[in-house]
């Protein structure tokens, strides 16, 4: 059981609407940058073009950890490793509001990245 659920929702509810407003501006910027991008250099705006859709993906990755989690704490999930099962202690809860596995499951998974 999560004592802090009231907090922690907050925490992703804050994060996850500073994130839809990071991302509608990105997409804002690439809308007015295919108006002039009729005449212009095609290589260099499709470079930064990727710039541009790789930081919305990092986004993108961190705003579906949040709807995961706020579906979890809806689904009285929450708070529980989706890998082992085992509670996720709450003091890495409240560093992480998002994550979804308990540590040993995280540090596992990013030992297999790297
Ligand atoms: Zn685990």
């Amino acid at each position: 059981m999560v004592n802090n659920l009231e907090l922690i929702k907050e925490k992703l509810l804050n994060r996850k609407q500073e994130l839809e407003e990071a991302m509608s501006l990105l997409y804002k910027e690439k809308v007015s940058d295919d108006q002039v991008q009729d005449t212009g250099d095609q290589a260099l705006s499709s470079a930064l073009e990727e710039i541009k859709i790789s930081l919305h993906n990092n986004e993108l990755d961190e705003y579906q950890m949040i709807a995961k989690a706020l579906e979890m704490i809806d689904t009285g999930m929450y708070g529980m490793c989706m890998e082992c099962g085992n509670p996720i202690s709450e003091k890495r809860l409240l560093s992480f509001p998002n994550a979804t596995r308990c540590l040993s499951c995280q540090e596992a998974l990013e030992e297999g990245r790297s």
